[in-house]
């Protein structure tokens, strides 16, 4: 396969009549060929309506069918070969280990959800049999099952092109959901994103399946995009980015004639807290460990740890000696885009520039759209009464708060928004103060970790990557792991329907083997109880 510069609407390759975007090449800023032709309106339009159309017979097929279109989908992504990983790292300067890396785990979220709809308890099937001799009154007969909520748009992540882009966990979670996808490519990696929709159309066409059921768009503006938020067959949009944009789509998608949910995934400081007996124990090792959280793939990931909580004294000054010095020796490393390095390097000048900021350590200097990485320190109260030193600098900076006392610590804790992570490093002696700290930590973070650092996340059945606002527009939910699939579903109730018209999933004789919850006994489960590989990588 070749990058064209072409969208694919529905199975048709369609050159944008939109205006015009170039990849460009992270570490040279060098102009990509070919052009991507923008959408126009017509073709959001056409996306749109194929999209609609496809719901309904994509969401009735077989389980099965379901299932094989993502395992199809995998094997597609990797027949794409070395093509893919040339073209990605070109475009985002992302090392090609990491992306093919990147690209088992977006193989692996696929086979995951292809298990978890064979499994089929994502339905969440419930069967409270009628009892036509209750009294004083009968009771009727309830079925329910969980079906899609309809099309779904998805914004991929500059940083995860692969894993949380056009094939990312967002497309499989609402694929296995039953829902149609129409992808906005992000404009950071056009050829990657291409390449990907080209091997699901490849997928869908190969089992026949509604052409409709995906749809990649490129937008030359903002007007697509906002356009595809707004339109009124589009159900429930996924997002990875920027508070700022992520904000933008939920006002989009609250102030349709039919509101609907933005599952956006955006800001995140991920406090790491080091409680006093693991500081005294452990901080010449601790210390390494942070500053190689830090720095992996120049700090752009979202569990990035960029806040360091501790008491004062002479184990925290042991800590940031050891953490200055190694962050002191790391090379700078090319970012994904010309924006975030500047939207990194005016973050870093704030905090340098900030009169109740030190400057501890930065690293080696780089060129171009390289970072280096930087860590500040400042006080509990400096920090709590600043609201600029609790936004995300996106990239490898981070900030100690030196905490006067356990009272303080708490004080810190408490005024922080919400989290994707909150990492412990403790012994057993920091028990007590852990236990009383938990009530607070579940209320701000999606994933409480201990003696570990955020930036490995799990592709699993019990992961939460989510959190309080402004982590996430929805604590409810996750955007990584098995439990993805809920956000795009919703549950219908069926009284006394009659049994040669029920769904199959809801027969008496449950001839598709699905879990079954009867009479509120047996084994429900809101994905799957199937055991699966797991794949862990940095988000
Ligand atoms: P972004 O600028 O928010 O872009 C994400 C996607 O949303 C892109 O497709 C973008 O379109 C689109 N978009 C953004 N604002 C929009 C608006 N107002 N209307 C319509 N569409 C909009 O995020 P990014 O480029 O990936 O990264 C920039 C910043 O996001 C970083 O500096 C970092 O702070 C944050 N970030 C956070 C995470 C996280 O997981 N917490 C991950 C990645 C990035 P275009 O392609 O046309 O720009």
């Amino acid at each position: 396969m070749t990058v064209t510069g072409q969208m694919l609407i529905g199975h048709t390759a369609v050159l944008g009549g939109q205006g015009s975007i170039h990849g460009l090449a992270a570490a040279s800023g060098e102009v990509l060929q070919p052009a991507f032709g923008g959408a126009s309106a017509a073709e959001l339009e056409r996306a749109c309506a194929l999209a609609e159309a496809a719901f309904d017979p994509y969401r009735q097929l077989p389980l099965a069918q379901r299932a094989a279109f993502l395992e199809s989908i995998a094997s597609h992504v990797l027949g794409l070969g070395e093509e893919l990983i040339e073209r990605c790292h070109l475009e985002t300067g992302l090392p090609r280990a990491r992306l093919e890396g990147e690209r088992g785990r977006t193989v692996g979220q696929l086979r995951l959800f292809a298990q978890v709809v064979r499994d089929g308890g994502f339905l969440g099937v419930r069967i409270d049999p009628a009892q036509p001799e209750r009294q004083p009154l009968p009771r009727v007969e309830l079925r329910l099952r969980h079906i899609g909520l309809g099309p779904v748009a998805v914004f991929g992540a500059s940083n995860f092109p692969l894993a949380f882009s056009v094939a990312g966990g967002d497309t499989a979670s609402a694929l296995a959901a039953g829902c149609p996808v129409i992808v906005k490519a992000h404009s950071a990696h056009p050829g990657t994103s291409e390449l990907v929709g080209q091997a699901i159309a490849r997928a869908a066409q190969s089992l026949g399946l509604p052409e409709g059921v995906f749809s990649l768009l490129f937008d030359s503006g903002r007007a697509i995009g906002q356009g595809l938020v707004a339109d009124p067959r589009i159900k429930a949009v996924g997002f990875t980015g920027s508070r700022t944009g992520g904000v933008a789509l939920m006002q989009i998608a609250a102030l349709r004639p039919e509101p609907i949910p933005v599952y956006a995934e955006m800001s995140s400081i991920n406090p790491v807290l080091l409680l006093p007996q693991a500081l005294e124990a452990r901080a010449e090792q601790i210390a390494p460990a942070f500053v190689a959280s830090l720095t992996q793939g120049a700090g752009q990931f979202c569990t990035n740890p960029g806040l360091i909580l501790a008491l004062e004294g002479s184990a925290l000054q042991r800590f940031e000696s050891a953490a200055a010095a190694a962050l002191a020796t790391q090379a700078a490393q090319t970012m994904l885009t010309p924006g975030i390095h500047r939207s990194y390097c005016q973050g870093v000048a704030a905090l340098a520039a900030h009169a109740q900021v030190q400057t501890l350590a930065q690293g080696l200097a780089g060129q171009g759209t390289q970072a280096r990485g930087a860590l500040f320190a400042t006080s509990a109260e400096a920090f709590m009464g600043c609201a600029q030193l609790r936004e995300e600098v996106f990239g490898p900076a981070s900030l100690i708060v030196r905490c006067p006392d356990f009272a303080a610590l708490q004080q810190v804790l408490q005024s922080l928004e919400g989290q994707l992570t909150i990492a412990l490093h403790l012994s057993d002696g920091d028990h007590p103060q852990v236990r009383t700290l938990l009530p607070l930590l579940e209320r701000k973070a999606g994933r409480l970790l201990v003696n570990g650092f955020g930036t490995g996340v799990e592709v699993a059945h019990a992961m939460v990557h989510g959190g309080p606002f402004p982590a996430t527009s929805d604590s409810r939910s996750t955007s990584v792991g098995s439990l993805a699939i809920q956000r795009f579903l919703r549950p219908v109730s069926y009284q006394d329907l009659p049994e040669a018209l029920l769904p199959a999933e809801l027969s008496s004789g449950n001839r598709l083997h699905v879990p079954q919850l009867i009479d509120g006994q047996g084994p429900i489960s809101p994905t799957t109880h199937s055991p699966t590989g797991a794949f862990t990588h940095r988000s």
